[in-house]
């Protein structure tokens, strides 16, 4: 799908919306969920625009793997690696993705069902 440069992280992004920042470099950017499904709801969004998991490309690896690298981080910030955590990335409307800026939850502090609903 083709990136909307008015999607909400868009706007975070260019800092038009705030975010409580968990952490930050030159690819991602983390922040608490506006509602936290979770004690601990951080997402962690590349600042390269792309929509959804399945729109990236070959050249989007690299950034695929950092997003995660600091998925571990985030856990790692907020205490999460002994208790475990959980990662969710939904890809489109079916998985209940609704802001289409490709995005990593992080989710902790309490126990997880299997298989997710
Ligand atoms: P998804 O349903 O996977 O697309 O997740 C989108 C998430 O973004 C939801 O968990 C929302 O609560 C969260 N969200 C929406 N707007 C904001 C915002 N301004 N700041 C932080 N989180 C947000």
């Amino acid at each position: 799908m083709k990136y909307d440069d008015d999607n909400i992280f868009a706007k975070v992004l260019r800092k038009e919306i705030p975010a409580d920042v968990v952490f930050e470099d030159d690819k991602c950017l983390a922040f608490r969920d506006i509602a936290p499904q979770a004690p601990t709801h951080v997402l962690v969004i590349p600042k390269a625009p792309i929509p959804r998991l399945g729109d990236a490309t070959q050249a989007d690896r690299e950034i695929l793997g950092h997003l995660l690298w600091a998925a571990g981080e985030v856990a790692r910030i907020e205490g999460l690696i002994d208790s475990g955590f959980r990662t969710t990335i939904n890809h489109g409307e079916g998985a209940n993705q609704t802001v289409f800026h490709l995005h990593v939850h992080v989710l902790g502090g309490r126990g997880f069902a299997w298989p997710p609903g």
